[in-house]
């Protein structure tokens, strides 16, 4: 028998499970529907890390190599002061280390690898047709500029109103909208999923500007009082920006259920004060067609699934991108999800059951944070801005960053290995670089 399984969002999470679930015959037997608010893909956001468990995934899924191609040349970090000196320099960590430098072994455009895992998933999806009968082989279908308006459960399924007025009835339903997760609310209700978002007290603007002819492969940080400003040329024909703020300036944090124009408005009111290219990311916030903004944050969700709903990725467990762990813990949660449906067969239940004991584990460990505190990274006053500079300056100078700890050991001591599932079909050829 197949189910029918309706998946909401169609960024990392929601793809990456519909790749996953092309992988078994008894999973892409089921009917599987991803609708995506966006009239589109999605493509917008500034460079994600795959770390830790996120290589051995994708190598399963035949996808490193491509994932690697598509890797932005970023090869550095140099923090500057107003007049563009050089305080401190990092290098690149690598894929089972924090370190403080930004880039990571394995950096790319988000929207490259939303675009990867998409098109992996409708390719699944064609083998598929070409190798079953169709009596037995399912279907995947995505539905843009959709979203879910009102959900109601039973003990085996759960009801749903679109914002097309259509309403169906759903095995499953996959929560993989992101951080602010509507169906979220919808499940579990709005005191606990609100409660489930820790705030880190910041902000974070993504933006493109023009590329300058000085900048080559290295990002460049500036601190100036509450705000860090990043530039990632990353060898694009554009510079990636990235404002973080932790000034609490009118407007931002009711700022988001508003228009892009008007966020637009706020953001570069933000930039008041600012010594070190304030013109020009004004004029790119004034510009850009992909500014996206959020609070930055954690969701902890104790229980990933409730009824016939489970959480996938940021709606569930989002570690913030601090962590540069979002795009693990989304493979993770999509593997074992995945995983867990094949050898479940349709006995839903137990798969969500075991999701939740094998899978919430490594990604409650990936939120680990070095320090809860992210304040010292804004001070507010330009004393502080010294201090910090003379920080970062010693930590550069002595060399403390290379004895930064793996990244699984500082989270929670778990080397946690990756489920087998026999089940699922993988191409286990694939180099792993
Ligand atoms: C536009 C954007 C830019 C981002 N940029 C960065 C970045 O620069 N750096 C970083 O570290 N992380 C960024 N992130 C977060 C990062 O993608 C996630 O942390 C991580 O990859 C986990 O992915 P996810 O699929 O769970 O969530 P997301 O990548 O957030 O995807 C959620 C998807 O659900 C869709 N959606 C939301 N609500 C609904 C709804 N009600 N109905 C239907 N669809 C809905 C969204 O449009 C989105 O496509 C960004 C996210 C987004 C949406």
């Amino acid at each position: 028998m197949s189910l029918n399984i309706l998946v909401v969002g169609a960024g990392l999470a929601g793809p990456a499970l519909a790749s996953l679930l092309q992988r078994s015959s008894i999973t892409s037997a089921h009917h599987i529907t991803v609708v995506e608010r966006n009239p589109s893909l999605r493509t917008a956001g500034q460079q994600i890390d795959i770390k830790a468990q996120g290589i051995p995934i994708l190598k399963k899924m035949n996808l490193l190599k491509t994932m690697r191609q598509h890797c932005v040349a970023e090869t550095g970090f140099e923090f500057l002061d107003k007049n563009d000196n050089m305080i401190a320099q990092f290098g690149v960590n690598p894929v089972d280390k924090r370190g403080f430098g930004l880039t990571s072994e394995y950096e790319i455009m988000r929207g490259d690898m939303v675009k990867v895992l998409y098109d992996d998933s409708l390719s699944q999806r064609a083998e598929v047709e070409k190798e079953q009968s169709q009596s037995t082989r399912g279907s995947l279908t995505y539905e843009f500029d959709k979203s879910i308006e009102t959900l109601e459960q039973s003990a085996s399924h759960a009801e749903v109103t679109f914002s097309d007025g259509q309403r169906k009835r759903y095995d499953l339903v996959v929560a993989a909208d992101g951080q602010a997760s509507r169906t979220r609310r919808l499940a579990f209700g709005k005191e606990i999923s609100d409660a489930s978002f820790r705030s880190m007290g910041l902000h974070t603007g993504y933006f493109d500007v023009p590329r300058l002819p000085n900048e080559n492969s290295v990002a460049r940080g500036h601190s100036a009082q509450q705000r860090l400003f990043i530039t990632r040329p990353s060898g694009r024909p554009v510079t990636g920006v990235y404002i973080f703020t932790k000034k609490d300036f009118e407007g931002l944090r009711g700022s988001y259920d508003q228009s892009i124009e008007k966020q637009k408005e706020i953001w570069i009111r933000n930039l008041d004060g600012l010594e070190w290219q304030k013109e020009r990311f004004a004029e790119g916030i004034r510009n850009c067609t992909d500014f996206y903004a959020h609070e930055q944050g954690q969701v902890r969700m104790e229980k990933l699934y409730k009824g016939r709903v489970v959480l996938l990725g940021d709606s569930g467990y989002c570690p913030s991108p601090f962590t540069g762990l979002g795009t693990t813990s989304a493979l993770i949660g999509a593997y074992v999800l995945a995983g867990e449906l094949a050898r479940n067969g349709t006995n839903v239940d137990a798969a969500l059951e075991n999701y939740q004991k094998l899978a919430k584990p490594p990604v409650t460990a990936l939120q680990h944070l070095p320090t809860e505190n992210m304040g010292f990274l804004f001070p507010s006053s330009r004393l502080g801005v010294w201090v910090l500079s003379s920080v970062m300056r010693a930590i550069y100078k002595l060399g403390i960053d290379k004895m930064m700890p793996d990244i699984m050991d500082s989270a929670g001591g778990t080397k946690w290995s990756l489920p087998e599932y026999p089940e699922m079909k993988f191409n286990a050829d694939e180099p792993s670089t």
